[in-house]
Parts: structure tokens; sequence; C-alpha cells
């Protein structure tokens, strides 16, 4: 067995698991060892009797306030989970019940009763001694005044006192895999599996006091105390880091200096649209007369990129480039205008979409436009989603048109895609796409040029660090003629008066996308899911209205139809997981409203509400904050104060703290599976300054003291080839 087995070849793995294994996301053993968990749980500090009604007391009476606004649900028993430590001074009793022995206990402190029962397990009578301590862990319940657990764990309190330190890990669950099958399966593996000796020289590891790889990784899944966890940490985001910005240096190392031999017509010089006689503008370069008749004006800064685009394109180097915009910037229009420029030269280019939704709105984006323009370019559209037939077609059409536009997702950069001339490849939100992906795409074609599109805010000095190998253009403006978003955050008890205020926008012709943090319901986890909701809200709004429900985990071609759908209004409503979040645009959509908004990133929150604000009419984005926590709540506000992806990005990160990482998801768009570009800022610095010595010292790893390290980042570099589709 090695990190590239299949994870069937465990012991109690069936064909049944290892599917839903593949639902995680977890195909091989190392894919298992790299699914971190998503949190960790304590067990609960011991508490008293006393202690624990007067929580429960107050619990009950909240849950019958919410009831009395309007909901029909019966008062709900509410029931946490707890600890706590006391002297048995009664024995238990042991009765038979519909075919089963009941053991039940019955304690009193401070006048305050508790009932605890187990079923099936009478030798207990002989562990609980009249006279001994024990701490019962387990879920409590209040019944009249009386405290109920059922079933409670019984610890020594010297042994409670020893577990408390240690921290059990919370995986990513999906159904039918549980809690302890995926602990079980990561400690097999980690007993099994021979790691592999550290690639990392131990002078690197050394100089930033960073732990060995084994022990990291085995204290990010079964951490010894939070200080064991703290180490793994700092070790495995230092290699995220490393090998992300190691690679991106190798890549610059094969692509620097790579001649432009594509001959792209010559840029005009300023002259003014009034000042053109009809022939000229027939004559001119087809994105100038574009631009010239689109129904806005391009901003100063789009205007200042395309520019750099285009002397880029027709220098002595391959561009080699990063067009930096906030959601919104519109950079969809430069990226057309750019392929434009190779499509007159006679050249293909190439756009590679993260989602599938996403390149279909681009593909309809841009075949509108040459339509409007009375440009006669083919756009072809190539996506997994595509039937074989369709696919072997486009196939068909990228051989026969050198010049066409051709638009898509990683199917892309599949063997089979072969391109005809292609001069331009345009990554679009890249930081989806590893560098590796970057690279196969380069390789497909005559070494065209890449432009790189993304809305992460990052200051430059990171971007340098992370992009080291581009050229960075940064679109800081947003159109001027937009309103800014009104946004707000409200509690779970404003949902009527939302629904009521959705109700309003929808019969002004506006639609309205709703975000939940789940696909469907999952045991454990009281979040909002996609699923059931657009079910509930059904109900909740007239028949006219369509709702419709839209997630990662449905097939393709449902995806699609469902975003065209919603493209021509079709469905009002879109209820959806965050597949949404990344840059689908349909002006006409004016409210988003995100459940459980606490769970989110702020930048991945301000990511969401940058799908609305799009076209003239005010836009709306309301936060349901799902706890009663004031530091979320606190949190959220930061979106409410700006719209600006820097400055949130910046506010967020002072709000968190360190070690405040678990709950939400990072930065949102520039994404390590544990590192943070600003939060962990110090060892994203120490990890350039290391990949920065190696390249100079042996800039293609070919040492023989480099060999662990260059054979690390082969097999790093092949795993980025798997993108994983949303
Ligand atoms: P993003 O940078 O997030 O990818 P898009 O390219 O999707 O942004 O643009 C968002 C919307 O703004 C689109 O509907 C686009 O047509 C429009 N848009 C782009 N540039 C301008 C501009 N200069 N003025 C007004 N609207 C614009
Ligand atoms: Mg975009």
């Amino acid at each position: 067995m090695n990190k590239s087995s299949e994870i069937g070849v465990l012991k109690g793995i069936g064909a049944k698991t290892e599917q839903l294994f593949h639902n995680l996301g977890v195909y091989t053993i190392g894919d298992i060892l790299l699914h971190y968990p998503k949190d960790y749980d304590k067990l609960p500090p011991v508490t008293s009797l006393k202690e624990l009604l007067s929580i429960l007391e107050t619990k009950t009476d909240g849950s019958l306030m919410s009831d009395q606004q309007g909901t029909n649900e019966k008062r709900m028993t509410v029931a946490i989970t707890a600890a706590f430590a006391t002297r048995i001074d009664k024995a238990p009793f042991v009765r038979a019940a519909r075919n089963m022995q009941v053991t039940s206990l019955t304690l009193q402190e401070q006048g305050i009763k508790a009932e605890l029962v187990w079923f099936r397990m009478p030798y207990l009578r002989s562990t609980l001694k009249v006279g001994q301590w024990f701490v019962f862990l387990g879920k409590v319940s209040l019944k009249g005044h009386i405290l109920h657990m059922e079933q409670p764990q019984i610890f020594t309190p010297e042994k409670y006192q020893d577990m408390q330190n240690c921290l059990w890990p919370c995986y990513a669950l999906t159904a039918g895999l549980g809690k302890n099958k995926l602990s079980q399966t990561v400690r097999q593996v980690l007993e099994e599996l021979n790691l592999s000796i550290d690639y990392l020289p131990e002078e690197i590891r050394v100089r930033h006091g960073l732990a060995e790889y084994n022990y990291a990784i085995e204290n990010i899944h079964f951490p010894e105390n939070e200080a064991a966890l703290e180490q793994a940490r700092r070790r495995l985001i230092f290699d995220e880091f490393f090998q992300f910005i190691l690679s991106a240096g190798m890549q610059k190392e094969q692509m620097e200096d790579i001649t432009n031999d594509f001959i792209f017509p010559p840029l005009n010089s300023s002259q003014k649209q009034t000042e053109l006689s009809a022939q000229q503008e027939e004559e001119g370069l087809w994105a100038d007369r574009v631009m010239r008749n689109l129904p806005f004006e391009l901003t100063g800064a789009q205007k200042h990129t395309l520019q750099e685009i285009r002397q880029d394109l027709r220098g002595r180097k391959v561009m080699q480039r990063l067009v930096q915009g906030d959601v919104g910037s519109g950079k969809t229009i430069i990226a057309f205008l750019s392929m434009l420029d190779a499509a007159q030269a006679g050249y293909q280019s190439a756009l590679m979409a993260p989602t599938e939704v996403l390149a279909l709105q681009h593909y309809q984006t841009f075949t509108e436009l040459c339509e409007l323009h009375q440009l006669h370019i083919p756009v072809i559209l190539l996506t997994g989603a595509l039937t074989a037939k369709e696919k072997r077609r486009a196939y068909e059409r990228m051989q026969l048109y050198s010049n066409a536009i051709i638009v898509g997702t990683h199917a892309l950069i599949q063997e089979r895609a072969i391109y005809d001339n292609l001069a331009l490849v345009i990554t679009d939100e890249q930081h989806r796409f590893g560098v590796k992906q970057r690279e196969s795409l380069f390789q497909k074609g005559m070494q065209p040029h890449v432009l790189v599109m993304s809305a992460t805010p990052i200051p430059r000095t990171l971007a340098i660090i992370l992009y080291g190998d581009l050229d960075i253009s940064v679109i800081d403006e947003v159109p001027a003629r937009r309103l800014p978003i009104k946004s707000c955050v409200v509690g779970k008890n404003a949902r009527h008066t939302s629904y009521e205020f959705l109700k309003k926008e929808i019969a002004a012709g506006h639609q309205v996308y709703i975000v939940c943090p789940l696909v469907e319901e999952s045991e454990g986890l009281e979040m909002e899911n996609v699923t059931d909701y657009a079910e509930k809200l059904k109900l909740e709004l007239s028949s006219g209205t369509v709702v419709e429900s839209l997630h990662g985990k449905m097939k393709s071609g449902r995806k699609n139809l469902i975003m065209e759908q919603f493209a021509r209004n079709e469905i009002q409503v879109l209820v959806s997981t965050t597949v949404i979040e990344v840059g689908v645009n349909v002006p006409n959509a004016t409210v988003m409203m995100i459940e459980d908004a606490q769970r989110f990133g702020l930048a991945q929150l301000h990511q969401l509400r940058g799908r609305v604000g799009r076209g003239e009419a005010q836009s709306y984005c309301i936060m349901v904050n799902t706890t009663d926590s004031e530091k979320a709540k606190k949190r959220l506000e930061i979106l409410n104060q700006s719209n600006d992806g820097f400055f949130i990005a910046g506010e967020d990160l002072k709000l968190r703290g360190p070690g405040d990482f678990f709950g939400v998801r990072q930065s949102g768009l520039l994404e390590f599976r544990l590192g943070d570009i600003y939060q962990n800022a110090d060892l994203l610095k120490a990890a350039s300054e290391e990949a920065g010595v190696l390249l100079r010292e042996d800039r293609k790893l070919t040492a023989p003291e480099h060999e662990k390290i260059r054979i690390h980042m082969q097999s790093y570099l092949d795993s980025q080839a798997e993108i994983v589709n949303l």
C-alpha cells in the first residue's frame, strides 16, 4: 500500500463504502491523509447539577418564546451534551421493562435531582458503587424539574481529566459514512502506511521550527493536545505554501524568455470615435470597434488593463499576466476583447473556467457579443457535460477553425482536445487551477500567451510572492453607475420579514439567490440544506414563483439547465450551495440571502454578495446569522461597512485573531487546505524565502541532495493535475 493506492485496498472498505469516500473527494490513501478534520471536539468541562439545571431552564424558555412567534411546532426538548461529577449515595436499581433490563440511578445534589438510565447493562450495578465519585458524560435534557440522561458514558474523575486534553477530529461527512468510520479509517492508514521520509531538508525545518512531517500528519488528525495541533498545522501550512511557490518558480524557469512569434495587427493610435470614417471603422481592430459600441464605457482601470494585455500580445516575449479585480469589476469583457484581438489575427484562444455553469455563461455572453457586433467568429463550448456527440463536434470545429474562441472547463486540457494555432489562454478565477493545469494547457499550444484572472483580494506584496512568475494588472475600480448593494445581518426570527421582502422583489420582476451551507440534511449538523429549504420555500411563496435548487452534486446537464433557466428568468428563486459563488452573472437578480451566514468566511460572503448588484436596480444582501454569538454578528457587520474586498479581508483577519481558524472557510478564494495567506503571512514569507534560495542554488533541483524534494514536487504537480469540478 502506498499513497496512490485506491482506498479499496483497506480492510473493511467494500465497493459501497468506497463510493461514499468518493463522494467526499477521497479516492486514494493519500487523499485520506489530506482529508483533514474541519474541527476538533473537546470533552466538555465538568459541571455541577445545579449549573446544568440553570442552563437547561434558560434554553427551554428560549424555545418556548420562539414558539409563540408563529411556528406551530410543539415545544422542543432541549438537550445539551455535558459532563458532571458526583458521588453516588444511593445504589442503582435494575428493573425489567419490555424485554430488557433497565438500570437507573437517581442522584441528588443541593436539592437538584437527576435520573440516569442505561439499557441492557445490568452489570453496571457492580461498577457504580455507593460512596465513589464518577463523571457522567452524555446528552442531558429536562423532564419537569428533573435532569435526565440516557446511556451516559462513565469515567473515573482521573481518567476524565486525562482525556480532557485530547482533541477529537470532526471530519466532513457524507450520508452513510459516519464520524467513527472515518476516524477509524484514518487511524488504520496512519498505522499501516509506511509514511515517507520527510522530503523537507532538516536545515529548513530547524530554521523555522517546523515539526517533522510524520508527526504533523498524525497530529493534524489526532492531536495529543492543542500545542501538538498547532505544531502540526504550522508544518503542514508551510508545506502548502512551499510547494505552491516552488512549483510556480519551477514553472517560471521553464517559461522564461519564450519569444513571442505570434503576429498581431498593430494597435491603433488613439483616434477619437467621431473622427473615424465608416471605412476606417470597418477596417480597424474589432476589439476597438466593440469597445466603442458597448452599452457602457469601460472604467479607467479596465482600459488600462486591456492596454497592458494588448501590448503584451504584441511584445517581444509571450505574455504571463495576472489580472486582479474585485467581484464585479468587469473582468469578462476584458477577456473577450483580448480574445477578439487573437481571432482577428487569425489565432485560436481559449478561456478556461472553474465550473460548468460559469463556462456556459461565458460561452453565451461571447456568442451574443459576436452576434451583436456582427463578428463571424466561431465560438466553441467544450465542457465535461457535453454528450459524446457534442464533444466530437466541438473537437471537429476546433480543428476546422483556426481563429475560434474556445470556452470551457478543464475539459479544455484533456488529451483529446487538439488546438490549431492556439495563441492565447485565459484562466478565469484562477485560484481553482494549479500551476499544473496552466502548464498542460500551455503545452497544448504553440507556447501561447497566458492570462490569469482572479478576484482574490490580495495586497501586492503577497501577490508577488504567490504569483512571482506573473506580471500583474489590477482593476481597482468598479463601474461607477452601479448602486452599492445594501446589506444587513438578521437573526433567525427575521425570516418571515425577509420572505415578505423577497416576495416584493419578485413581484417587481427581480430574482433571488438563497445560499445554504449544505446540500442535504446531514446528521449532527444544524445548518440549512438546499434540498429541504427549496421545498419549504415553495410553500411560503406564491404558486406562480418558480423555486429551484442547485448544488455541486447534481449532474452537469441539470445544473446547466437550471442556470440557463435562471438566466432567462424562468426561475425566480435559486436555492443553491456556494457553487454560484464563482463568477455567475445574472444582472436581474437583486437579492442574495445567505443562511447560516456565520459559517462562511467574509471573503467568501463578499464573493457571494457580488452575484447581485450587477444591473441597474438596487440590490440587497441579507445575511442570516443563526447563532446568538455577538462575535459572529460583529464579524458579519464588517460587510455592511464596505464593498471593498481588500478592506474586508483585512478586517476579517483582525477580528479572527490567531488560532481562530475553525468553523468558517478561510479567505474564500485563494484556497489552501489549511493555510490562510493573511493569517499565516509569516509562514508564507518563510516558504517564499526558502523556495527562492533553493531555486537560486539549483534551478532544476537536479543536485543529489535535492532528490527527495524533486521527487516530492513531481508527485505534487501530478496531484495538481486532478481538478475537482464543482
Ligand atoms: P467580474 O469581474 O466579477 O468577473 P463581470 O465581468 O462578470 O465581473 O462583470 C459584471 C457585470 O458588469 C457584467 O454584467 C458586465 O457586463 C458589467 N460591466 C463590465 N464592465 C462594465 C462597465 N465598465 N460599466 C458598466 N458595467 C460593466
Ligand atoms: Mg468573473
